[in-house]
């Protein structure tokens, strides 16, 4: 399986180089923000949407009114301009919000799609005399696609390399798993090959993490006492964002190590299509979900699944996994279910239900009619589709079949 993938390794500018990154970064950003800003009046005054190849032709005008831009490589003001075609188009796609003006602050980036090589690890670019210093930390052993220069909030300078990859297929498993996202812990997960021997685990976000949360808040809450434009301001935002880059890669490291050993151990993973936007706006659950990094632990499992042909399925977010009773041939839906219950007891069967766990079990059941749907996979001893009842038939009890265990 050939996938594309990125390497990231950090550079090392020596301070002439430092400055002439730091003016294709702006310039870059300048580019984006002069045709975001010419797209909107367009807009509004002669209702002209955006279009990427007419805008393209300015570009040539703009570095005559403009001279800094003439010190600029050509094809990154170009790709400036390409993203700002994409993030139109994710727009109008109902895929993010409206572009917005990139400020000096955030994170920049600049794109050299052609003539850059790495030797020793010395990285030239167009228009830069000198290597740049590359720490690679692995080696590389595709053809480079493409490179993307970054400079993140803490002044640290980056090279993406994109690259395609060979993936070998993980050798498939009749394990599947269901993974719902948890309020106090980070997720609740059930696996097994069966609803026999299914096990639901609680996973607590890491208690580094919680103590580099606590601080940030801390720290956030005095930066904003700190006097606009004041030297104070500026210090306590260098180190607000030193602490946020810090929080940052703890938690990916945390949700890489947990999706790579979700992905190791099930064919089939079903986790819960949640409406991240739609879930920020409810207050009780915005720290939880927004902190923990729902999204990109989906998309970690999705872009892994892809590379390793596993099967991730997203379960439509309207389906009241939690308040769906697991107990096979149960099933009784407890709509009275609120956010503060914690634990509850099914009417039908009268099992005790921990919230999450229902959830996830919920889920891996899903995962399980979902397996058998698959071509390559089916085994003699599962029921076709249609009558998965016959998988759960040998129970002795309905409740050793879905014990909670990891409380
Ligand atoms: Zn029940």
């Amino acid at each position: 399986m050939i996938k594309q993938y990125t390497y990231k390794f950090r550079l090392y500018p020596n301070k002439e180089q430092a400055a002439f990154l730091d003016n294709q970064l702006g310039s870059s950003r300048f580019v984006y923000n002069f045709f975001l800003e010419r797209a909107v009046n367009l807009y509004e005054v002669h209702n002209i949407k955006f279009n990427y190849y007419e805008s393209k032709k300015i570009i040539p005008l703009l570095k005559k009114g403009f001279p800094f831009l003439k010190g600029c490589n050509a094809q990154s003001l170009q790709a400036s301009l390409k993203n700002l075609d994409a993030a139109y188009r994710n727009f109008f796609q109902h895929r993010s919000k409206f572009p917005n003006f990139k400020k000096k602050t955030d994170s920049n980036s600049i794109s050299v799609p052609q003539h850059f090589g790495v030797i020793d690890s010395i990285l030239s670019i167009p228009k830069l005399k000198s290597g740049i210093k590359v720490k690679f930390h692995r080696r590389v052993n595709e053809t480079v696609k493409s490179i993307t220069i970054t400079k993140n909030q803490s002044g640290k300078y980056y090279v993406n390399m994109l690259v395609e990859k060979t993936f070998a297929p993980l050798s498939e498993t009749n394990k599947v798993s269901g993974t719902d996202v948890g309020i106090k812990s980070f997720a609740a997960i059930t696996s097994g090959e069966d609803a026999n021997n299914a096990v639901t685990i609680k996973v607590d976000n890491p208690k580094y993490l919680i103590r580099a949360q606590a601080q940030l808040k801390k720290l956030n809450r005095q930066f904003a006492k700190k006097t606009k434009g004041s030297k104070n301001k500026v210090k306590f935002r260098k180190r607000l964002s030193v602490l946020h880059e810090k929080v940052g890669n703890q938690r990916k490291d945390f949700l890489h190590k947990l999706s790579s050993k979700m992905i190791n151990d099930s064919q089939v993973i079903v986790i819960e299509d949640l409406n991240i936007r739609g879930m920020v706006r409810n207050r009780h659950l915005s720290k939880s979900i927004s902190d923990a990094g729902w999204g990109s632990f989906a998309g970690m499992l999705a872009y892994k699944a892809d590379w390793h042909g596993r099967n991730v399925h997203k379960v439509n977010r309207f389906y009241s996994s939690s308040k769906t009773c697991p107990v096979p041939g149960c099933g009784y839906v407890y709509k009275e279910l609120k956010l503060s219950e914690r634990l509850w007891v099914c009417p039908e069967c009268g099992t005790t239900h921990d919230r999450d766990g229902a959830a996830s079990q919920n889920l891996f059941l899903e995962g399980i009619k979902i397996r058998q749907e698959l071509p390559e996979l089916t085994p003699v001893e599962y029921a076709p589709a249609g009558t998965q009842s016959i998988v759960y038939s040998r129970h002795t009890s309905k409740q050793e079949a879905l014990q909670f265990i990891g409380e």
